[in-house]
């Protein structure tokens, strides 16, 4: 078979349960024959349509010719020095690369997937926003993703609960395939993953946050800010010309009356940048009375950025500033940073 019609091919982790019912319904297929493929793939961890028992054989045949259910292959596989972070080059089918990050922590394993090939957003010091926009990553792409490092956890007799939407790309510029892949990751009937395990981290699209909260979108949020004035983060995040901060507080607001969750703000921390006590002053009055969480994170290098990150004591400092605010935040521990797998280091490497 050729490669365009490898191509053609429905990619089964991309259907919802739904979807799936419907595609084998449209074959002549009853609902039962679509839940035992749905349960071979995703609770019986199949790793291929012919592990899967009582496929009817024809059936069987029409799946291999119309469909795939292939892994994602894996390019390159590095692991850090203290052995808590790997990172995985995935290929997809149209030969595009995207990076996906394992970190162990104490009694839990944590997934970061990439939700784009690079990134429109271009966040002056994150490596996936350097590289620019290649593509969207379709919702199959990113549970291909999730099954590649739960399937690693399987062979180690490990599990893997956490998935974080912190890799390449902004998850809700490409709202559509990461809610779908978010539906087919919490799937009651398959992998059933909580989704209050589930965090999506947004460079602030505004439309996005209020679209989620109109929607009930059971997912935990992080909105990346970076700048508590508009002048600070629109020098580091571009899209903040679009949206000003008193618009983008505004559907934060909302999105936390709607969903009565907390919202967690995550700040890199740069050195004589944003790291000062009056941004940190600014953060404090922006936040006040909501109910947040900041997550600081020191700056990791990345090639074209000459930023350093903050030291300790200027951490240590800005935190004691949101405490007077009664802003909880915590330092998001340094990982992988070896092996570029930290936050915002996330790159193609053959690229
Ligand atoms: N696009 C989404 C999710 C991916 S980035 C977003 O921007 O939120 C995940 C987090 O890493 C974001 O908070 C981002 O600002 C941060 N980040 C990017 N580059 C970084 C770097 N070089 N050092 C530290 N954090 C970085
Ligand atoms: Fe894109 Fe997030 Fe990187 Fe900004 S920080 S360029 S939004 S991946």
């Amino acid at each position: 078979m050729n490669e365009n019609a490898e191509l053609a091919k429905i990619d089964l982790y991309d259907l919802t349960r739904e979807e799936m019912v419907g595609l084998l319904a449209g074959w002549g297929y009853s609902a039962y024959h679509a839940k035992r493929l749905w349960q071979g793939l995703y609770r019986e961890g199949a790793r291929s349509l012919d592990e899967i028992e009582g496929l009817r054989p024809d059936l069987l045949e029409q799946l291999h010719r119309e469909t795939t259910a292939a892994a994602l292959p894996v390019g390159l596989a590095t692991k850090s020095g203290d052995g808590f972070t790997e990172k995985f080059l995935l290929g997809l089918p149209d030969s595009e690369e995207i990076e996906t990050v394992l970190m162990l922590f104490k009694g839990r394993a944590t997934a970061c997937v990439s939700t784009q090939a690079g990134c429109a957003m271009g966040c002056v010091f994150c490596a996936t926003g350097q590289m620019g926009f290649r593509r969207h990553l379709t919702a199959g792409e990113i549970v291909g993703q999730v099954l590649h490092v739960m399937r690693l956890q399987e062979e180690r007799d490990k599990a893997l609960r956490n998935v974080v939407f912190m890799g390449m790309g902004e998850p809700l510029h490409n709202y559509e395939a990461t809610m779908k892949a978010l539906e087919i990751l919490t799937d009651d009937h398959g992998l059933a993953m909580a989704p209050k395990h589930m965090t999506i981290s947004t460079v602030g699209i505004v439309p996005g946050i209020r679209r989620m909260a109109d929607e009930g979108r059971p997912y935990k949020l992080a909105v990346s800010l970076h700048g508590a004035t508009d002048e600070e983060r629109q020098a580091l995040v571009p899209p903040a010309k679009r949206w000003s901060l008193d618009v983008l507080m505004d559907a934060c607001r909302y999105y936390s009356e709607k969903s009565g969750r907390r919202i967690f703000f995550e700040w890199t921390l740069i050195a004589g940048e944003n790291d000062t006590a009056e941004q940190a002053h600014a953060l404090g009055r922006l936040l006040q009375g909501m109910e947040a969480h900041v997550n600081l994170i020191p700056l990791n290098p990345t090639h074209g950025y000459g930023g350093r990150p903050a030291d300790a004591e200027r951490v240590k400092a800005f935190q004691g500033v949101l405490s007077e605010y009664d802003l909880p935040s915590t330092v998001r521990q340094r990982r992988g940073i070896d092996i570029a797998a930290g936050c915002g280091q996330l790159r193609a490497t053959t690229l």
